[in-house]
């Protein structure tokens, strides 16, 4: 991305349907110095990026408030989404209470004595019509009170020209009721019959029953953000900290970086830090995946959120509020919650234009209707039904709840998909790329042969390699150093390091020049490997990584290690593989090595001897067979490979959720978790597809039937009533589906 450009992430409030988003959308990438607009109905959030030398962020929220809806910022104390969620939650249900208690005497009064239910007489229609009507009218008017914000919104919506679902509601019970209080006008200066046409309780229930769908909806909303909720639920409230000697309790919101901390058995961590007194062991599952707790010194990290077992501690706070990992991991699920997947922009391209043309057809059902009947009471609830039928919300829900849903249920298995597109492309994968080291083994080499050549002693050669190897942070070269530690090996000095990636180290050591690595980078530098070669392929076909060191352009022996395949890996593979999907294993280690580790796990192509710069252009090659691919590595040195990848998995801990080039990362380890993540974007997409068929079937079959096509063949027609009743139920049945999610396994 460009360095230039900033994103923000707005709330914006007011928005209703998929007209809605989109409108904001429209009028945000419109403004010059936007490059890209994103908004989401279900999160209600935007995500902009603009560059800030062309336009400011006042601008941006003006030109929302202009197009009628107000942009908010989010900031690191602001209430979290889901608690306004919650929010509305309770005020619908309010104003629904307060709907239906007005809404069944109004229905009894008005329908009662069609199936025969008694009425006192006062009320009667036919003798006393007057007061027939104004009753209904009396209780028709405290519910028009409680949902004035649809006709707020929606008559202001048509005003802006960018008419939404609340119009649609707003105009079609607006019709039903001016039309009702002429009748009750004309009733009041006598004309007969007209008590026949009141059309105060359509109005009623349709405001009602998309109240009821509203407050539904509101509840199933709340739901999707439960994950998240946990997550946040992780940190403790309050913390203990030692000021002046003294120790104190403080919200934990108040930590500053610096402050020393003090941390008993059984207690959450408050922030992330450094232990500076005491040891204790850490149950970090929650960010590592790990449940073997950790054992912690002075000196070692500890992070938000993870709980203390037996020791007591002071740790120093080093990161606080939305920098800990916890907060870091929370805003990257809230940000793959709120990012649109592409399969998202056809709904919102259909829905935007869908509204100006449902006003369409419904004046020309009315019309139509009109010249054929002439009746004006008919045609009008054709046109009210049209109106409340054909609201575009359910289709403007499809994608965003599923994806809201998806990627909680995610991050609570441990995978933190980044983004609606990673979950998307992640169902297309049809052929999985494990790195070796770190991916499908532990990543962590231990020392297991050290072979001398004879004019060297074991001990000098552990001594030189481990002095050579201090330098590098490969893990060879760390497993090198630990083990001459343990054997209590003192080092020499050493200086002029140098990495040559995917071969090995070059060293200056006690005035040797010493170079450590595989056969290739001894070829390269014409250094005679001799008999020793033998040894090397002994080892190689153990699936060992067996390291040449060179003194002064001589081999003095070989270093073998073994790095253990990760105790997941042959079933991950074996269910992909089951799947359908190619497994291939790519790494830098020898081929010999290659094989016999790609056979424990059950792999059976391997690409081996690949240097680190060329593993993106083998996924290059993969892809441009037609192959679409997914890279599982560690993030560090595959960082180009992961990025090259459709979909860039990174195996990693909850510490490791920066890693820019992954598209999901994996925290807690395994292997196993790439062919859950695999599954639950199968999952998401087939949930998505069967909201848009139902949102969209729907209204494709409900609106021909609201206009009357079927009636002029005699068929059915639409009563309003139930238009109101199915809209509110199609939004309803979406979210409901895509709650499913958070049931996967
Ligand atoms: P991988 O693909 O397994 O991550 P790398 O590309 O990092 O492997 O390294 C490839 C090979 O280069 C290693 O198997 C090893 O033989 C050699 N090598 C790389 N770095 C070092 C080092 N620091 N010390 C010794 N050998 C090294
Ligand atoms: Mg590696």
């Amino acid at each position: 991305m460009d360095k230039r450009t900033e994103t923000v992430i707005l709330r914006i409030e007011g928005m209703t349907c998929a007209a809605c988003s989109g409108r904001v959308e429209k009028v945000t990438s419109k403004l010059k110095g936007v490059v890209s607009s994103s908004v989401n109905l279900a999160s209600e959030k935007a995500t902009i990026v603009y560059d800030p030398t062309l336009i400011k962020l006042p601008q941006i929220k003006v030109a929302v408030s202009k197009a009628g809806y107000k942009a908010v910022d989010i900031s690191g104390d602001d209430k979290c989404s889901a608690d306004k969620i919650e929010d509305k939650f309770r005020s619908l249900r309010v104003k629904l209470i307060i709907a239906s208690a007005f809404c069944m005497p109004l229905l009894y009064i008005s329908m009662g004595h069609m199936i025969g239910l008694p009425l006192p007489s006062i009320l009667h229609m036919e003798h006393h019509p007057l007061a027939f009507a104004i009753v209904q009218a009396a209780l028709t008017l405290p519910i028009v009170a409680v949902g004035w914000r649809f006709y707020y919104v929606g008559f202001r919506a048509i005003f802006m020209r960018s008419p939404n679902m609340d119009s649609l509601i707003a105009m079609g019970t607006s019709a039903a009721l001016i039309y009702s209080f002429y009748s009750l006008y004309s009733i009041a200066h006598g004309a007969s019959a007209m008590e026949a046409h009141l059309y105060f309780e359509s109005a009623a229930v349709i405001i009602t029953l998309i109240l009821l769908g509203k407050t539904l909806e509101a509840r199933s909303k709340g739901k999707t953000s439960d994950a998240i909720k946990k997550l946040m639920s992780l940190t403790p409230k309050t913390a203990v900290i030692v000021r002046g000697g003294r120790e104190v309790s403080i919200p934990a919101a108040e930590v500053a970086a610096g402050d020393l901390v003090l941390i008993r058995p059984g207690d959450k961590f408050p922030v992330d830090g450094v232990i500076v007194e005491g040891t204790t062991s850490v149950d970090e599952q929650m960010l590592t995946g790990e449940s073997i707790p950790a054992d912690k010194k002075i000196g070692d990290n500890v992070f938000a959120a993870c709980i203390n077992q037996n020791g007591s501690i002071v740790y120093r706070a080093t990161k606080v509020g939305v920098e800990t990992a916890l907060a870091q991991i929370i805003k990257l699920v809230e940000q793959a919650q709120g990012s649109k997947a592409p399969i998202a922009r056809l709904a919102d391209t259909v829905s935007g234009y869908f509204v100006p043309f449902v006003f369409l057809i419904a004046l020309i059902a009315f019309a139509g209707w009109m010249i054929y009947t002439g009746d004006i009471a008919f045609s009008l609830s054709v046109f009210i039904s049209v109106m409340v039928i054909a609201c575009p919300c359910a289709l403007g829900l499809a994608t965003p709840t599923a994806i809201m849903v998806a990627t909680g249920r995610a991050a609570q298995l441990g995978i933190l998909v980044k983004s609606g597109a990673a979950l998307e492309t992640a169902h297309t994968i049809d052929c999985v790329v494990l790195d070796k080291t770190g991916t499908v083994t532990q990543g962590k080499p231990d020392v297991c042969d050290v072979i001398a050549a004879e004019w060297c002693t074991k001990d000098e050669l552990l001594k030189i390699a481990a002095s050579a190897e201090k330098g590098s942070e490969h893990p060879l070269a760390r497993a090198i150093a630990a083990y001459a530690e343990n054997a209590g090996t003192k080092l020499y000095s050493s200086s002029d390091f140098a990495a040559l990636p995917g071969h090995g180290i070059l060293a200056k050591v006690d005035g040797m020049s010493v170079l450590i690595g595989n056969g290739r980078v001894m070829d390269d530098n014409a250094i005679a490997v001799g008999q020793l070669e033998i040894e090397r392929e002994r080892l190689s076909v153990d699936g060992k990584t067996a390291v040449y060191v060179a003194v002064d352009n001589k081999v003095v022996g070989i270093i073998a290690l073994a790095d253990v395949i990760r105790p997941d890996s042959a079933e991950a593979v074996r269910q992909l593989i089951k799947t359908g999907i190619e497994v291939i294993m790519l790494t830098g280690d020898n081929s010999a090595t290659a094989a016999a580790i790609a056979k424990q796990a059950g792999i059976t192509s391997v690409i081996a001897e690949v240097l680190p710069q060329d593993k993106a252009n083998e996924i290059k090659k993969l892809q441009s067979q037609g192959r679409k691919v997914a890279m599982v590595g560690d993030g560090i040195n595959d960082a180009p490979a992961l990025a090259q990848a459709d979909v860039g998995i990174a195996i990693g801990s909850g510490t490791d959720i920066a890693i820019d080039s992954a598209d999901i990362v994996l925290i807690g380890g395994g292997l196993s978790s790439v062919p859950t993540a695999l599954r639950l974007s199968d999952a998401a997409m087939r949930n998505i597809k069967q909201n848009l068929f139902w949102a969209f079937g729907y209204n494709v079959v409900g609106i021909p039937i609201a206009a009357g096509i079927l009636h002029i063949f005699g068929g059915p027609l639409l009563n309003p009533m139930i238009g109101a009743a199915a809209m509110s139920l199609s939004s309803v049945s979406v979210l409901t589906n895509a709650l499913r999610l958070r049931r996967f396994r």
